[in-house]
């Protein structure tokens, strides 16, 4: 699956390739959710444990 939401350096997310809001051209947004969110899970754990 390949989301199609792009998203601009306003912090809009739009699916256009112009912000409608500012105007300045977005980008894919990169949820970056595979290896990374994986990878950081672990150590997100560990550091809910250490605030808990
Ligand atoms: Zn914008």
């Amino acid at each position: 699956m390949v989301s199609k939401i792009r998203k601009c350096s306003c912090g809009r997310y739009t699916l256009k390739e112009v912000c409608p809001v500012c105007g300045e051209q977005t980008k894919y947004s990169r949820p970056a959710r595979f290896s990374l969110e994986d990878r950081y899970g672990k150590y997100r754990r560990m550091a809910k444990k250490t605030i808990l």
